[in-house]
């Protein structure tokens, strides 16, 4: 896979080789794997000995996360056989740190080797590093029924060269597939076999400690802690069986002294805690026997029958599957999100059309999958999808219910940004553009969202800020003109979510150098609820901390609208916060630009910031929160009208 695509490390690149070579794999992908079910004219070109074979995979058993290794993908043929011209394609892992095959060099890793159980069979061989496929195709006689190919991935040849074996994926998942696909009569269509062969990539010992409690509790309120173990790449350590040992201040109570991990654990436990006393708390573990230990989040207690009507929440809404260019099971997301980061909401978006098969041969399974998931008055799963535009730029589609359906940029009627809104039931479907001021492609903000479709903006994820160009953090790729100053000076209202658009498996983890996480002010833990605060744009954005942070402009919220002739001049923003790391400063910036400043002295911090009353004109308003550590928070704005 190019390493401009890898999510975590995008790297510098112009947008329009990137437009173009993600172009170029589509096309590639499309023309060599027609899929049989996605109405691409599989069935005009699909002929009986298409698709018709055999493949296992050995060794079959599950490998460790990041080692080394040589599989061998044995095809056999079936009874049609496959004519010259035909041939066979091995797909090999494409996401995400799997080993680039290659057939040029036999002692670097990757190399890959073909053979045929049939010496009057004569083939020729291929690899594409780029695009991960082995290709054996028939040149000479014809594959027979029972005649088999056999495909090295990593051929050591037998042991003479230890460094061509092949680097297994950092990210555990249980069904890694090696697709084959055949192409039985030779016209060039490949079709994907009954059942292509997979191995499950389980993660390494364990390596580091995560605990996590929620945003917002009331005094002594029950509420839920999490602590995980993971590997070093950040899987869940199924098998972590140590005991960890609490410490917190004497007003926490309910955690036990300490506790074993047991099997039925999977690496994450969770615990009931109450905090006794108002304020910010954290909560600190220590694995027994030295060496692992964390530090939670910041936990804001309100003082006992004070709760606000709204209470903190936090939430990760852009994540990937293997059912596109992701890692996991859609449950294995969920799994992570709940039982490791102890999020609040979360949302799969997988590409529509972007990933080995079309999303649309996986939607139902997507839609049962997050209705299991969302559990009312706990745990928010929401209905969505990525409508995946290189020209236009990438928006995620979200849904409040169970009935959502995928309109996807591959299907002609909805591949603009004006058709899928049109698509969208009103009042039933949110749209969120995302990674707007660059890499891996730009919004264009030139199609204005109807303000009944799109509320919000992803300001930041993994792929880096799109607050504005020249920004910290900032996006890679910038392109002038596509930031979130850029949309709201064209005067869309929009709110900020921040999110991880993680590819890896892990929702709600702080990415390095940029992540990105949601903070939503909800009355409750339902899908109506949290709906309801979207659509009002009560939410702030993070780079992935956890960082706590409250604005409010007298007694309205962040992402409403307000009239200036009600309020006093000058302007007051009231803030409450606090930092995973020490405050640096904390920024008011009107219609885009910073106007009122206050610098932290330590983790938390409460304030007003000012601006001059404009009875002339609408401004909008919001507040930036830099940490020492560079972790920044957004409120989202409050614009203020004549
Ligand atoms: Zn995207
Ligand atoms: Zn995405």
């Amino acid at each position: 896979m190019p390493r401009w695509m890898l999510a975590g490390r995008p790297v510098g690149r112009a947008p329009l080789v990137l437009a173009l070579a993600i172009a170029g794999l589509l096309v590639l992908l499309f023309v060599l794997f027609r899929p049989r079910h996605a109405g691409f004219g599989g069935s005009i070109l699909s002929r009986a000995s298409d698709g018709k074979g055999t493949a296992t995979i050995e060794p079959e058993g599950p490998v460790e996360a990041g080692s080394h290794g040589t599989w061998t993908i044995h095809y056999a043929a079936g009874n049609e056989g496959i004519a010259k011209g035909g041939g066979v394609v091995v797909h090999l892992p494409l996401y995400w740190d799997w080993t680039e095959p290659q057939m040029a060099a036999p002692s670097l890793p990757g190399y890959s080797a073909v053979t045929c159980s049939n010496p009057k069979v004569r083939f020729e061989a291929h690899a594409d590093p780029g695009f991960h496929y082995v290709r054996a195709r028939i040149v000479g006689g014809r594959l027979a029924a029972g005649d088999t190919l056999r495909f090295v991935y990593g051929d050591t040849l037998a042991g003479s060269a230890p460094a061509a074996r092949a680097r297994a994926d950092s990210y555990a998942e249980s069904v890694q597939e090696f697709l084959v696909k055949v192409d039985g009569d030779g016209d060039g269509y490949h079709e994907e076999i009954a059942r292509s062969p997979s191995i499950e990539v389980r993660a390494a010992p364990a390596a580091q400690l995560r605990i996590y409690v929620k945003g917002e509790a009331e005094a002594a309120e029950t509420t839920l802690v999490t602590v995980a173990a993971l590997d070093r790449f950040g899987n869940q350590a199924a098998d972590y069986r140590g005991t960890v040992l609490f410490s917190h201040g004497p007003e926490t109570t309910g955690l036990p002294v300490n506790r074993e991990f047991r099997p039925e654990d999977e690496g994450a436990r969770s615990f009931p805690v109450r905090f006794e006393t108002p304020g910010f708390h954290t909560i600190r573990v220590v694995a027994e026997g030295g060496g692992l230990q964390a530090v939670s989040n910041p936990i804001r207690v309100r003082p006992r029958g004070e709760s606000s009507e709204f209470r903190l929440l936090w939430g990760d809404i852009h994540q990937h599957s293997r059912l596109s260019d992701g890692t996991g099971e859609p449950e294995d997301l969920v799994r992570y999100a709940r039982k490791v980061g102890n999020l609040d909401l979360f949302a799969l978006t997988d590409h529509d059309h972007h990933g080995l098969r079309p999303l649309a041969s996986s939607w139902e399974r997507i839609r049962e999958a997050i209705a299991r998931a969302n559990d009312p008055g706990r745990f928010v799963a929401l209905l969505a999808y990525e409508w995946t535009s290189w020209t236009y730029g990438h928006r995620n589609v979200y849904y409040p219910d169970d009935a959502g359906e995928l309109f996807s940029f591959a299907d002609s009627a909805t591949n603009t940004p004006e058709e899928l809104w049109d698509a969208l039931p009103e009042g039933r479907a949110l749209t969120i553009a995302h990674h707007t001021g660059g890499g891996p492609v730009p919004i264009d903000w030139s199609w204005e969202p109807p303000p009944n479709r799109e509320r919000l903006v992803e300001i930041s994820s993994i792929h880096g800020s799109s607050e504005c160009f020249g920004c910290p953090k900032g996006i890679y790729d910038p392109v002038p003109g596509a930031f979130v100053h850029d949309a709201l000076a064209r005067g869309y209202r929009l709110g900020f979510v921040g999110s991880g658009d993680g590819h890896v498996g892990h929702p709600g983890e702080t990415a390095s150098p940029c992540g990105g996480l949601l903070g939503v002010y909800a009355s409750g833990r339902t899908r109506e609820e949290v709906w309801e605060a979207l659509d009002a744009r009560r939410t702030y954005a993070t780079t992935g901390e956890r960082i706590v942070l409250e604005v409010r402009l007298g007694v309205h919220w962040m992402g409403e609208e307000v009239s200036a002739s009600a309020l006093p001049d000058p302007l007051a923003f009231r803030f409450v916060a606090c930092g995973t790391a020490p405050i640096d400063l904390v920024e008011l910036l009107e219609n885009g630009t910073p106007i009122d400043t206050v610098f932290g002295k330590g983790t938390a911090i409460e304030g007003s910031l000012r601006a001059r009353r404009n009875l002339a004109a609408s401004s909008y308003y919001y507040i930036r929160l830099t940490q020492m550590d560079g972790g920044i928070a957004w409120s989202s704005p409050i614009w203020v009208d004549p």
